[in-house]
């Protein structure tokens, strides 16, 4: 096989140059990455599935109309995707508090909040991608006002979407990232979904423990990651020859215990 060209090596990801112009070979790794990767570990197997759950996600939103960047899976760990123009921006639909709000507003994790929240933070791994206003955004230009009332229109659509989808498995969605690009066409550009979407940038919690279904339990060492995100892709129905839907509950204490040691006695 031909040596591929390398156009950008990201945490989870890498980019190669795509079989035709315009399209580029987006590849999963099993790294992961915590708090602007001071953490760093491998979560076995995490490509494989966040390729096959992203795969699904993306394509069931362009189902409803979502235009994104995903145009087929080639293999076990790559998809063939649109070249786009990354906006500089990380777009975190918040539906329940948890993770940065909670730390910087003190809401208690898993307080549902009044309405839905979109957040906006800068693309800057230096800064530690700070949480910025659209008076940021439009001040410097990182994206118009056009593009701004698109980007929150579909991600408002996305969450609604992703809401009612993952619910139908009993997982509650607390927040997640999206990513957006331009797309050009002459001189004329436009905004679709870029990135991935899978448990690396959700929060996922089992509807009925509340047990975490997402890439925290890499970033709080709570265990069981590699079985958390086989239990979301499982539910989807995405493992070949396993059965889906919710099943019996999903217990991951022995994954804790296996970590912590046992649990304390009883009084
Ligand atoms: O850390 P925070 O609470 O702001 O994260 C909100 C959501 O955005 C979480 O689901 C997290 O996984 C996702 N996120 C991400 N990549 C980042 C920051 C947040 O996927 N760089």
């Amino acid at each position: 096989m031909s040596r591929r060209t390398k156009l950008y090596e990201g945490k989870a990801k890498i980019l190669y140059e795509g079989p035709e112009p315009g399209t580029l070979i987006q590849y999963f790794k099993d790294d992961a990455t915590a708090f602007n990767a001071e953490k760093k570990g491998t979560i076995n197997g995490k490509g494989v599935i966040n390729n096959r759950i992203s795969e699904h996600v993306f394509t069931r939103l362009g189902h409803i109309g979502i235009p994104t960047h995903f145009i087929r899976r080639l293999n076990m760990r790559e998809q063939l995707i649109r070249q786009v123009d990354i906006i500089p921006l990380e777009v975190v639909v918040r539906n329940v508090a948890a993770g940065s709000i909670s730390k910087r507003l003190g809401i208690e994790e898993g307080e549902p909040l009044p309405h839905t929240l979109i957040e906006y933070y800068y693309k800057d791994d230096a800064l530690g991608d700070p949480l910025v206003a659209e008076e940021h955004i439009a001040c410097f230009n990182w994206a118009s006002n056009d593009e701004m009332h698109d980007i929150s229109s579909m991600a408002i659509r996305i969450n609604d979407f992703l809401c009612g989808m993952f619910a139908a498995i009993d997982i509650r969605l607390i927040d997640f990232k999206l990513e957006f690009g331009r797309l050009y066409d002459g001189d004329y550009s436009r905004v679709i979904l870029a990135d991935e979407i899978s448990p690396d940038g959700c929060r996922l919690w089992d509807m009925a423990t509340g047990e975490k279904l997402d890439k925290d339990r890499f970033r709080r060492d709570l265990g069981g990651e590699e079985e958390a995100y086989r239990e979301v892709a499982r539910r989807l129905g995405l493992l070949n020859g396993e059965d889906t839907g919710p099943g019996e509950v999903f217990d991951l204490s022995h994954a804790r215990s296996r970590l912590r040691g046992p649990p304390p006695l009883k009084k």
